[in-house]
């Protein structure tokens, strides 16, 4: 396959495979990103490196350079959320980590069986909750059958279980309804949100120490500030990119394919200003977030300069 060079010098550095909650497999995923013209990519399915080597197979001959990566799940106390009857809870955010290392035995691998271990704990638990809450027809044989790797089922595939199992509640599925799902159920402010984990940020760095890992708050604005708009993100962000390059934190995904042009160009600033490193991806899921294309993002226009990867590189 000959590429088209529709994306010429740009990379992407978040993506999921059905090894976690995409749908592409490694292969399908790598062959697409050859064709688009991708640079460089990495493969970052939820709290597993599971899907490296089939990857690793498939860029090479593509000659395609593969960036290692997970998407880990973390909390992180000193950010609370707010629930709607003024609780505060330790706030759940997603994690890019680059160059980790992949031999099962690393403490880097064992985190993060424990954070597959929580996952599968999560899942009966909200399974349960969604019964409970008149989604009687759910178990979790169905949902778990609509991802390819028992250890990656993640709420998408609860999301489409829920779409075909009860209609009646959740009406039709369209990319709006989806979203709303997530809002009304799923999400952190959903009636079924069960936390996943109890392991922190903090953490996890300490226990990659030394290991030449490099870590990017992956869509930082859905972490922290979920509902923005141009003047809070100025007037909130720039303390917690202080804080999170005071914690180790090397970049953060100010390029993120699910924000506009301007809100991306708002980010890259004040990701600089705090002396991170804008890494950037699309966030691609396959069918499992069909309004997101590989390496161009929700809005198509999303284009992650590849010189970022020689900072990252830098950074280890
Ligand atoms: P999990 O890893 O099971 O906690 O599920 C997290 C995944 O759910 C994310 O990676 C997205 O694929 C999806 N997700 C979370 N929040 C939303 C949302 N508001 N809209 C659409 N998808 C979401
Ligand atoms: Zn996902
Ligand atoms: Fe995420
Ligand atoms: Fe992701």
């Amino acid at each position: 396959m000959t590429p088209r060079h529709y994306a010429v010098n740009v990379i992407d550095l978040h993506t999921h495979s059905n090894f976690s909650d995409g749908s592409d497999t490694p292969a399908q995923l790598a062959a697409r990103a050859h064709d688009l013209g991708l640079r460089a990519i990495s493969l970052t399915d939820h709290d597993t490196t599971a899907s490296h080597d089939q990857m690793a197979e498939a860029c090479a001959r593509l000659d395609l350079e593969l960036i290692a990566g997970v998407e880990i799940s973390l909390l992180d106390s000193t950010f609370a959320r707010h629930g709607v009857d003024g609780q505060s809870f330790a706030r759940g955010v997603h994690v890019l980590a680059y160059f980790l290392p992949l031999q099962a035995e690393h403490p880097v691998q064992q985190l993060l069986a424990r954070l597959r271990r929580d996952r599968t704990e999560r899942n009966a638990r909200l399974t349960q909750r969604l019964i409970e809450l008149g989604f009687d027809r759910l178990t979790l044989e169905n949902v778990s059958a609509r991802a390819a790797n028992a250890e990656g089922v993640g709420r998408p595939h609860f999301a489409a279980a829920m779409f075909d199992l009860h209609p009646e509640i959740v009406g039709e599925r369209t990319a709006a309804s989806w979203s709303q799902l997530f809002v009304d159920w799923l999400g952190s402010t959903g009636r079924a949100y069960v936390a996943k984990t109890t392991l922190s940020l903090e953490d996890f760095i300490a226990t990659a120490k030394g290991s030449g890992t490099v870590f990017s708050i992956a869509h930082p604005l859905l972490n922290y500030l979920p509902e923005y708009s141009a003047t809070s993100i100025e007037a909130v962000m720039p303390a917690i990119l202080a804080s999170l390059r005071e914690r180790g934190v090397a970049g953060v995904e100010a390029y993120y394919g699910g924000t506009s042009a301007a809100t991306r160009a708002l980010m890259l600033k004040l990701t600089r200003n705090a002396g991170l490193i804008p890494t950037g991806g699309s966030d691609y899921h396959g069918l499992f977030k069909e309004d997101v294309s590989l390496g161009v993002g929700h809005s198509g226009d999303l284009r992650v300069p590849d010189e970022i990867l020689d900072e990252l590189k830098a950074a280890r």
